[in-house]
């Protein structure tokens, strides 16, 4: 049986998901994306002036709606989703929708594209469900701008289907009929909805995504199944097999220092509390935030520097950690493997020798050369800790927190 209710859906809700390492693309580029792996959504022409907004309107022919393309759901409710239904209504629309912030983001952009009559507005998306350990859609046929407040009103309609191991590139129609028909009651659209789910699951392995969704996906006044809104997040991880998406960046959008960070071969995300951290390998970075809140502190950034001991990347993640005012203090946490730890404090002090900390330092080494590596940061001014509860009790106490 592939249908039960879930609970929470806040998986689910794009904007209250951990995205940290995933890349977004707009609608416009996602649709490009469904369309080419024959999934129906509308083609239009991106405007980044009311201009231009006008002359793609007037190619495509009236009514159209303009849809401001930033990296945020919601865009509706915001205003930035109107639909135009005469000549001299599109260029004041446009204009509105191009001086919009939408959740702290600046509209640059607009998709034109032809308006559709909508029958019926379903929610549909798939997605990894860590627990499971697969793939998974998640439907509801109460779909559209509510889709939120549904799922916390009434949980019980927000369907599942899980994708069993390994079938993302070719499932049966058999595993989706149920889920589709829950969706969409008539077999027509049904049809259509299996459909869909199969080229979804398709794009979904072999663009190495994190998330589709479609919300709303529509039945228009024909009886046709459509997406009528489109958003992907590709996995990080996955991007070196996809040059073709990177292209698809969009910097503008972007947080500057994390791409930067990238670029210096470092793995930096951006988080609210004030203990700046250093850390050599992803999985260490994160138990160090963990062991960081739960001794009352709050991290400033996730921060991976890898395994080298290069002064260059060290003074580099120095900077990129200082740059944020609210940083008070940082925990450094290395573990030594084939990093030695005599080569990592080396680097570091010769990352202090080149620039100015101003917040002081806790510094855990453990592993490979460790003695060797402590020895070197005697009678400087890093806290030294034993092990990484003592080190981020230390922080979060210099950061003002416990
Ligand atoms: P979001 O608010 O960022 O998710 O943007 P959507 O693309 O989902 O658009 C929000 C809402 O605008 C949809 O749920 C629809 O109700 C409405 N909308 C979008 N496109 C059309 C269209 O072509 N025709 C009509 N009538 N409504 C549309
Ligand atoms: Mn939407």
């Amino acid at each position: 049986m592939c249908v039960q209710a879930v609970g929470p859906f806040a998986r689910v809700d794009s904007d209250s998901t951990t995205q940290e390492f995933t890349m977004k693309i707009h609608e416009y580029q996602a649709k490009a994306l469904f369309r080419e792996f024959g999934i129906p959504a509308p083609d239009g022409i991106v405007a980044r002036s009311a201009r231009e907004a006008e002359q793609a309107a007037m190619t495509l022919g009236l009514p159209v709606v303009i849809k401001a393309q930033v990296h945020v759901g919601g865009r509706g409710k915001a205003g930035g989703v109107k639909v135009v239904t005469k000549e001299d209504e599109i260029i004041p629309t446009a204009e509105k929708i191009l001086e919009l912030e939408i959740k702290g983001l600046q509209v640059n952009k607009v998709l034109v594209t032809p308006a559709a009559n909508i029958a019926k507005e379903v929610y549909l998306s798939i997605l990894i469900d860590r627990g499971a350990r697969k793939a998974v859609f998640i439907g509801c046929a109460d779909g559209g701008v509510e889709i939120e407040i549904t799922a916390k009103e009434a949980p019980e309609k927000i369907l599942r289907c899980e994708v069993p191991a390994g079938q993302l590139n070719n499932l049966p129609k058999e595993l989706l009929q149920d889920f589709a028909s829950k969706l969409f009651p008539d077999a027509a659209q049904a049809d259509q909805c299996v459909d869909i789910m199969i080229k979804l699951a398709r794009l979904f392995a072999e663009k190495d995504c994190s998330l589709l969704e479609i919300n709303p996906l529509i039945v228009d006044d024909q009886g046709k199944v459509i997406a009528l809104d489109a958003k992907a997040l590709i996995d990080d991880n996955g991007l070196f097999r996809h040059p073709e998406l990177v292209e698809l960046r969009d910097m503008e959008e972007e947080d500057v220092d994390e791409l930067k960070a990238k670029e210096e071969g470092l793995s930096f995300i951006r988080l609210d509390g004030n203990i700046g951290c250093m850390v050599n390998g992803a999985g260490l970075a994160m138990a160090t935030m963990d062991t960081i809140k739960h001794f009352g502190g709050d991290p400033a950034n996730f921060l991976d520097v890898g395994g080298s001991s290069n002064p260059k990347k060290v003074v580099a993640a120095f900077k990129m950690i200082l740059k944020d005012p609210k940083v008070k203090v940082i925990l450094i946490n290395i573990f030594g493997g084939i990093t030695r730890c005599d080569d990592i404090a080396r680097g570091i002090l010769q990352a202090l020798d080149e620039m100015e900390v101003p917040v002081p330092i806790v510094i855990r080494l453990k592993g490979t050369n460790e003695a060797e590596g402590l020895k070197l940061l005697e009678g400087t001014e890093l806290h030294p800790a034993q092990t990484l509860e003592e080190g981020a009790v230390l922080a979060a106490k210099l950061g003002g927190q416990s």
